[in-house]
Formats: structure tokens, sequence, C-alpha cells
């Protein structure tokens, strides 16, 4: 066939597909290139594109040549960042998904609305060492917009709070200038915004609501990347903000390095001012976000309970104010007071299946006991003989190395012993372990056979 035979196949094809998909914005970015033997040759703008379309459409494409043809031929989709778009020949149809653009519809037209969740503030962000960097950033910028730091990036991990910090700075600086316009918006909104008024001849409108604003901040810009068109708007909003001194903050799931496909140009503008992170909080934080979530909904914990959360609970605020929120609904619904199996109970789920290959706790009490040759309910038990102690220490110790249960979870196994018990004895052999060789080896040996008889089970 002749590169004419093959294109013109394409473009048949492809009309017949727009036929039996008119709501489809995904065709009208591919461009036909050229062809070799059997093989078309295609290109989108973008991975995002290429992606979505190579999903959707490269089969039906495939069978519908196919279909007019008789040929076998195959589709190859590449990208072509160059490839022009331009308001004029970009057919987004927003009937793609009506509820999507009925929000950008009402949110370009609407009169002004900051979008700001005004719970979201600096005095409710439990300030630690992780995040005292991005606070003191956050709070002096609230404090002089545009002036210092321009742009912030806070960039961190999910439920780490970069949204509410991000909304704190906007919060605060509503608070102090009513002078100034101010507007939170996630990326994937802008991004729908965007669209619409690019398929509503309504990009003037689009332009004026960003490129007049006092303070932008644009929520998981991670979300921009492989959209090369919207990454292209963004740029000149970013410039013509940027240029007369406004201030503009984005958050980000990841470094500015991490995120993949992004125009060079916006990647050098976003990483221009200064970029903070958010760490997942230490123990001590996490028990002060509890503390300070259950005193904001007026209820309260006894401080094993909050403990024991927080050591449980280590992934992020998020997972944290889930896992209150759940002991909050029982207290209130049960009207109970929670204690520690409760709080154990209710969360299960969320801490998961943390026994480490099913060592079980009773089968390593039961080998020390076999060892040292003393009772199983005598190591669980009150007595303080000294070898019953020990071989109580060497329990725990064991328990906590072998196993994921926190010192709080076994204090509970050894008759509702305080976590700090837990630790101290804990302390011991760690201390014995240092400087008594038949320590190391007594310890090996209970290892070993613990090992053993679990496997053997
Ligand atoms: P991200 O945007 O990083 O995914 P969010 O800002 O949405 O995280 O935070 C998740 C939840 O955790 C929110 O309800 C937020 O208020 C809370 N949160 C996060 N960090 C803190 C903190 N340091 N102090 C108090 N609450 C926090
Ligand atoms: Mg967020």
């Amino acid at each position: 066939m002749s590169e004419w035979d093959y294109r013109s196949l394409w473009e048949r094809a492809l009309s017949e597909i727009k036929k039996s998909n008119t709501d489809e914005i995904w065709i009208s970015y591919i461009h036909y290139e050229n062809s070799q033997e059997g093989l078309i040759n295609l290109a989108v703008p973008s991975a995002f594109y290429k992606n979505q379309i190579e999903k959707k459409y490269k089969s039906i494409l495939e069978s519908k040549i196919h279909e007019i043809s008789g040929e076998n031929l195959k589709i190859n989709i590449n990208i072509n960042e160059n490839l022009d778009y331009s308001d004029e020949n970009t057919e987004v149809k927003p009937e793609e998904n009506p509820v999507k653009f009925a929000d950008a519809r009402k949110n370009i037209t609407e009169t002004y609305n900051t979008n700001l969740n005004k719970n979201y503030t600096f005095e409710r962000f439990v300030q630690s060492e992780a995040n005292s960097f991005a606070y003191n950033a956050s709070y002096a910028i609230s404090k002089n917009p545009g002036k210092e730091y321009n742009p912030l990036l806070i960039y961190g991990g999910v439920g780490l709070g970069k949204t509410h910090l991000m909304e704190a700075i906007g919060n605060e600086i509503s608070r102090e200038r009513n002078d100034l316009k101010i507007l939170y918006i996630t990326a994937e909104q802008f991004t729908n915004e965007f669209l619409y008024s690019l398929s509503d001849h309504k990009t003037r409108e689009f332009k004026n609501k960003y490129r007049n604003v006092d303070v932008l901040l644009i929520d998981d810009i991670h979300f921009f990347s492989g959209k090369k068109q919207v990454q292209e708007e963004l740029f000149y909003t970013f410039e013509a903000l940027y240029s007369t001194n406004h201030q503009i903050v984005f958050t980000c799931d990841r470094t500015l390095d991490q995120v993949k496909d992004l125009n060079d140009r916006l990647r050098s503008r976003f990483g221009r001012g200064l970029q903070v992170d958010l760490q997942p909080p230490v123990f001590e934080t996490r028990c002060s976000i509890l503390m300070k979530k259950a005193e904001e909904k007026k209820v309260s914990f006894s401080q094993e309970v909050i403990e024991f959360v927080a050591r449980n609970i280590a992934t992020n605020v998020r997972d944290l104010e889930a896992a209150l929120t759940k002991i909050i609904a029982y207290k209130e619904l049960v009207n109970k007071e929670i204690t520690v199996e409760i709080a154990q109970n209710l969360l299960k789920d969320s801490i998961g299946n943390r026994k480490t290959n099913d060592l079980s706790v009773e089968l390593i009490i039961k080998t020390v006991a076999d060892y040292f040759n003393i009772s199983h309910v005598d190591i669980k038990g009150k007595k303080r003989n000294t070898n019953i102690s020990f071989a109580r220490q060497i329990s725990m110790y064991l328990i906590r190395e072998m196993t994921n249960y926190s010192t709080t979870e076994i204090g509970i196994e050894f008759g509702g012993k305080d976590h700090s018990t837990v630790m101290y004895s804990c302390r011991q052999i760690e201390e014995k372990l240092k400087c008594d060789p038949t320590m190391d080896s007594t310890i090996q040996t209970l290892k070993t056979r613990i090992k053993n008889q679990s496997s053997a089970r």
C-alpha cells in the first residue's frame, strides 16, 4: 500500500469511530504521522494522552481498519510534544463528564469564592520538628504574602498536612487582609475548568479569573503530570502572578524531580522559590495530635489509649484521625469508657495482621517457661521471685523483638501491666546483653527454639 492509501484508510477509520463516539475528546488529539509496511504511526501530545488512547481506542481502531480494508494493520502511538493544539482546533467536549464540567461551568462564572476550608488554620496544626520548617515558612508567608518565599512548594506523602497548611495560609491572610483576593483550587479542578473554558469559548473568563488573584493556592500539582495543554496555561498564569509579586503556593505529593512529564519551564518555575517538606509525625507528635483532635471534639481518653493508638497508627495524620473518629463514635454510641482492649478491638483492621509469622505470644512465653523450668502461669502472673521476674523480663523482650506487639499490648498480655514497666524490662535485658555474653547465648537459644516450634506447628 502507498503512503496515501494508508493515510486515507486511517482517515476513514477515524471518521467512522468518531460517528459512534460523538462525545469523546481523546480522538481529536490523535495526529497521523506516517506508515510503514503493516504499521501506522500516530502521534499524541503527551504520555497522558498516549495511555488514555491506547487503553480506550487502540484495539477499536485496529479492528475498524481491518473491517474497512481487510488488512491486519498495527497502530503505533508515539509522543510528539510539538503538536500544536490551539484553542480553535481542540475539540474538548464537556458532555464527556457532565458532572465534572457542571462544577467547572459554575466555578468559572460564579462570583468570587476563596474555596477555603475554614477549619484548616495554623492554630489547629500541631507543630513538631518534622514540620516546623514548613510551618514557619507558611506562617511567614501568611504575614507577608508575595514578598518572601514565592512560590512556596509544600511537598510530602499523603495525609501529612499539605492541604491543611496551604489552606491555613489562605485563611490567615483572609483574616487579616480583606483587600486581597485569595483562591484555593486543586490541580484537578484547575484542569477541568481549563478544559471547559476551551470547549465553551470561555478562555478569557478563565484567564481573568486566575490571573487576577492576589494569592493563588494550587493543591496536588502532581496531577498536572503529562497534561501538556494545561501546563502551558498554568505557566502563563504563573508568569502573570509572579511578575506582579502575587503569592503562589503549590503542594505536591512527591519532590519536583519525581513528577514525570512536566514541562521544563514549569518545573523551573515551581522550584524557583522555597520548597519545604512534611515528614510523618513521630510518636510524641502523634500523641499530641490525637490529644488536640480529641479536645477539639470535646472528648477525652486515658493516656494509655492515646499512646496505644499513636503507637499503632504510625502512617500519617489522616489515618490517626480516622482511628480517633472510630473510637469517638464507639464511645458516644455505646456510652462506654474506652480501654486499650476496646481500642485494640476497634482498630484491629487498621492495625492489620501484625503478628509476624504467626508467632504467638503464648508460644514465646511457654518456651521461656520450659527453658527456665518454671510455670507459664507464673511468668504471666505477679510473683516477684528473682528467677520468675527474670524469665518475665526475657519473655517481654522476646515478644517485643519477635512480634509486632506494642509495649502497651505486651503489658496487657502480662495481666495489665503498664507499658512503661514493659519498656523497663526490655531495657534491663538490653543492658545485660551489652555486658553479659551468656545473656546473648540464652536469647539466641530461646529464639531458635521459638522459631523451630513455630514452624513445627
Ligand atoms: P495531605 O494534603 O498532606 O494529604 P491533609 O492536609 O489533608 O494532608 O491532612 C490530613 C488530615 O490530617 C487533615 O484533617 C488535617 O487537618 C490533619 N493534619 C495533618 N497534619 C496535621 C497536624 N500537624 N496537626 C493537626 N492536624 C493535622
Ligand atoms: Mg491534600
